[in-house]
């Protein structure tokens, strides 16, 4: 059983999948304490993966986001399998400081502190102006940059068209005013 704080079908908003109509299960419970986190942790409902079948199974999409807090603190590679076995195509977006199941079809990898992962899919960063050198050596197949609340959308730009290995990731749920 598993804590689940919300499981609803939207759009994903953020990233390479942008526009890709998904099922979002997110998870409560995370090891770090962002003061931006707007996730409600101690709320949820204990589900086995047999129940969070039944709830997502009408949905059309069969691309399933575990998301969170911190998903990686909650799956392992039999979760994971039981819901690819049901023909789901599954994405995880993580802080990346706890290790994921390698069955996991896409990692998103969304930096706080203290990181563990090296590689993922797609790192994805919001950006305050800070050095992303560090990144340098994370292998990822595609780097996105968002700005922070979209306050600062033009310098983030700019910093991609002098960093062209980065992508600009806007957050569309939020521009359309959408869940
Ligand atoms: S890593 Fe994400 S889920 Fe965890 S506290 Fe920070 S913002 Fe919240």
């Amino acid at each position: 059983m598993k804590r689940i704080n919300e499981i609803f079908y939207s759009i994903q908003g953020e990233g390479f999948f942008t526009g890709t109509a998904a099922v979002f299960v997110r998870f409560s419970g995370c090891n770090l304490n962002c003061d931006f986190c707007d996730t409600q942790h101690e709320e949820g409902e204990m589900m086995s993966k047999e129940d969070i079948l039944a709830v997502i199974e009408p949905y059309p999409s069969k691309h399933l986001i575990f998301t969170g807090g911190e998903p990686g603190l909650f799956l392992d590679a039999d979760f994971v399998r039981f819901f690819k076995n049901a023909g789901y195509f599954i994405q995880i977006e993580t802080n990346g400081t706890r290790p994921v199941p390698q069955n996991i079809d896409w990692i998103t990898c969304s930096p706080k502190e203290n990181l563990l992962l090296n590689k993922a899919n797609e790192l994805k960063v919001v950006y305050t102006g800070q050095d992303l050198s560090v990144f340098e050596n994370f292998n990822a197949s595609y780097r996105y940059l968002q700005p922070c609340s979209m306050k600062n959308t033009k310098e983030v730009i700019r910093y991609i068209q002098s960093n062209t290995q980065w992508r600009l990731s806007v957050q569309l749920h939020k521009l359309l005013d959408i869940n």
